[in-house]
């Protein structure tokens, strides 16, 4: 595949990247969603880079960005975080001190103890999947900051802040709130898998002004990467990401449709 017709500027690349992915430690999440198999299927996969966005915690996000060193791909620590409205939004860090900061924040605002009967085990491991811990927060609860409080905390802490699977009829921006807010500062939007990026163009309203990703938001190991999201970028980074949702420097984002139709 000759990948360097896409890019306006010569030196850019397209790098594939999956941007919110559970692991073990969501109550929702797979045993089988440990650091080596995430990394391990990600590059069967041909993904570069990838987000680690548990709910409401990063505590596993380190070990797999220990085990994506050993394999060469990027691994972004991240948290997919609920908002008092029940809107979920991917918060996605540069540092994994950044995402620390970021949890710390919403455990101060996360009420309840899990119960792993009703909801699940929240398993925190190490990135040879050794276990180390359990989490006794109530991970899948709603925290109780608003949905300004959260963007404006996320963007405090120089996240990505990006509504999640904003097509989806649970846990939506669009299905909770009815519409996006002017006011509220998203980087990007997020399509679910369920949802090409141009069905979601034609039928959800307001969402063209904002650069739009799609994701797996995986909880099994196979869904790792079934739908990705293309960027055009100088390397796999954090920054040049940003570019990219940015449209700086020729770094942007490419639609999946766009790139399979260049290469048939
Ligand atoms: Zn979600
Ligand atoms: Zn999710």
């Amino acid at each position: 595949m000759r990948l360097g017709w896409y890019s306006r500027v010569a030196h850019l690349k397209l790098y594939r990247a999956d941007m919110h992915i559970h692991t073990c430690l969501s109550p929702c999440g797979d045993w089988g969603m440990s650091p080596k198999a995430i990394t391990r299927k990600s590059c069967q996969m041909g993904l570069d880079i990838i987000a680690i966005c548990d709910h409401n915690t990063a505590e596993n996000a380190g070990a797999v960005i220990r085990a994506g060193q050993k394999h060469g791909i990027t691994v972004l620590p991240g948290m997919e975080i609920c908002s008092k409205e029940e809107v979920h939004v991917l918060a996605i860090f540069e540092t994994y001190d950044r995402a620390l900061n970021m949890q710390a924040f919403v455990y101060d605002h996360l009420p309840g103890e899990n119960s792993a009967d009703l909801w699940g085990e929240q398993i925190v491991v190490d990135e040879n999947d050794e276990v180390i811990a359990e989490n006794s927060n109530l991970l899948i609860g709603a925290t109780t900051l608003s949905l300004y409080e959260l963007v404006d905390k996320i963007n405090n802490f120089n996240g990505l802040c990006i509504a999640s699977h904003i097509d989806r009829p649970a846990f939506g921006i669009i299905s909770n709130l009815g519409f996006i807010p002017d006011d509220l500062q998203f980087c990007g939007l997020e399509v679910s898998w369920r949802m090409s990026l141009n069905e979601a163009a034609a039928s959800i309203s307001g969402i063209g002004r904002f650069p739009c990703i799609t994701s797996s938001d995986a909880h099994y190991i196979e869904d790792v990467g079934k739908v990705w999201t293309g960027f055009m970028l100088e390397a796999p980074t954090f920054a040049e990401i940003r570019m990219a949702f940015e449209g700086r420097s020729g770094r942007r984002i490419v639609r999946k449709e766009i790139i399979l139709k260049e290469v048939q």
